[in-house]
């Protein structure tokens, strides 16, 4: 399998080069050339397999270039570190189905595609006898999960950048509580804004990046949403095995469109889906695109789902690509628009296909603490404010006779305010969390500026 850049200026590359180039170098993203279909047998026995077994058939397809028993190691590894032993859960509450994401090291869906990528980068980095330096930067959930994925792995570093006192308490410790020597918490005496301005600074010095084998971990590396097909493979074959409905719809809470992006994808390769509800908090430009192709840049605005904050989503321009009937061309034109007007619009053919496989509906934060209330004092079960959002958006748009599986993003403990505000007490914290606040914290406080943060990479980098 090759992969080819949305915007048409990079040669057909490997697996393994896709996942080392990350964003595509002419600006792009990286998809397969094309995506493997199966059929409804090979859909059937895959989907009644264990996940780690399952992972390794699904991922196989993609990282033809990888030898098999090195692949499965790395998936095996990757998955072990889980505290449930079916990874990804699905528990049936009320009227649909839980899946739950968060049973991973820092308790949030991201560990489903993070820890697979520590591991594959380091295989990666080693059979290339090079070094990684891995920069990010973080508002929550990105950063303990990349940590979690690279801590301890040999021959990278790790440096995320966190705003100094503007991330929650329990996200700020499972990040600083990593004291492995290749990790290093930089916070950043300013804004979540300021960090990724550095950031992307420090990558746009040609120079200084390939000086020091910098390298990125965000949402848009092929590998990451590899990992992500497989958990709506394993769902699928358990509500389908419950309920025997042909097809199954799915409410994914959505910030960078990588998640159900990778739903999308998992429908391609022939999962029977029957839709994919994009639920968006009140950053909403994704429900306004689905709902009437209206895509078009609004004001980030704060809430109580912090980790879908997001206007412009990163993974989006993949699913341009395939609108566009993959022509880098017009991809590259619609972008072009984008970055003068706000703004792309979409013909009613287009909107008609886009609704084929899509719904999309924005959920205000007095619902999503009104769904959590609810759905405790009806099941006793504890929503956190990301899921909640996907429970109310996927309630909204699917029939009683419609099987719905609504993703579970993250454990309730981790968003404990929300969970206060709906209920009154705090969640109960899982045993990775319970006395983190005693636990050694390893954090360095730094100016908000690139050339001071540039100094402490060129000292701590490999
Ligand atoms: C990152 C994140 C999301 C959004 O996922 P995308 O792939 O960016 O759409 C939703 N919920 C939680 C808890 C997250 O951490």
């Amino acid at each position: 399998m090759r992969y080819i850049s949305t915007r048409g200026g990079v040669r057909p590359l490997s697996f393994e080069d896709a996942v080392m180039m990350g964003l595509a170098d002419d600006g792009g993203l990286l998809l397969p050339e094309s995506i493997p279909t199966l059929s409804p047998e090979e859909i059937g026995d895959l989907t009644s397999l264990p996940y780690p077994e399952l992972a390794f058939r699904i991922i196989s397809l993609f990282a033809t270039d990888i030898p098999p028993d090195i692949l499965k190691e790395l998936i095996d590894r990757s998955y072990g570190t889980f505290n449930h032993p079916e990874i990804t859960p699905t528990v049936k509450k009320s009227t649909f189905y839980i899946l739950e994401l968060f049973h991973g090291p820092t308790l949030a869906f991201k560990d489903l595609a993070l820890q697979f990528l520590g591991n594959l980068f380091e295989y990666l980095v080693e059979k290339r006898r090079s070094r990684m330096n891995i920069l990010g930067a973080t508002s929550g959930d990105t950063g303990s999960a990349a940590i979690y994925g690279l801590r301890g792995k040999r021959n990278i570093n790790i440096f995320i950048l966190h705003p100094q006192g503007k991330v929650s308490p329990i996200q700020k410790l499972q990040m600083t509580t990593v004291t492995d020597p290749n990790v290093f918490n930089l916070a950043v005496r300013g804004t979540f804004d300021d960090g990724q301005r550095i950031v992307k600074e420090i990558f746009g010095d040609l120079d200084f990046k390939s000086r020091h084998a910098l390298a990125s971990i965000n949402s848009i590396n092929w590998a990451r949403l590899v990992a992500q097909i497989v958990y709506y493979f394993y769902a699928w074959g358990k509500v389908c095995r419950d309920t025997s409905a042909p097809e199954v719809t799915f409410s994914v809470p959505t910030g960078n469109f990588g998640d159900v992006f990778a739903g999308w994808l998992a429908k391609r390769m022939g999962l029977p889906i029957a839709k994919l509800v994009i639920a968006t908090n009140e950053n909403n430009i994704l429900a306004r695109f689905v709902r009437n192709g209206d895509y078009s840049l609004g004001k980030v605005v704060e809430t109580l789902s912090p980790s879908m904050d997001i206007q412009v989503a990163s993974n989006f321009e993949r699913y341009l690509f395939y609108i566009y009937d993959r022509d880098p061309g017009r991809v590259c034109k619609a972008l072009e628009t984008f970055r003068n007007t706000g703004a792309i619009s979409f013909s009613e053919p287009e909107l008609k296909t886009i609704s084929e496989d899509f719904v999309s509906d924005s959920v205000t934060g007095d619902e999503t603490i009104a769904t959590i209330r609810d759905f405790y004092r009806q099941t006793g079960y504890l929503l956190d404010p990301h899921t909640a959002v996907g429970v109310r958006a996927g309630l909204r748009n699917t029939g009683p006779e419609q099987p719905l599986v609504c993703l579970a993003t993250a454990h309730p403990a981790k968003f404990s305010a929300a969970v206060r505000l709906a209920v009154g007490f705090d969640p109960r914290r899982p045993p990775s969390l319970q006395g983190i606040e005693k636990r050694e914290e390893r954090c360095h406080i730094i100016e908000a500026d690139p050339e001071t943060v540039k100094e402490f990479l060129a000292r701590h980098a490999l």
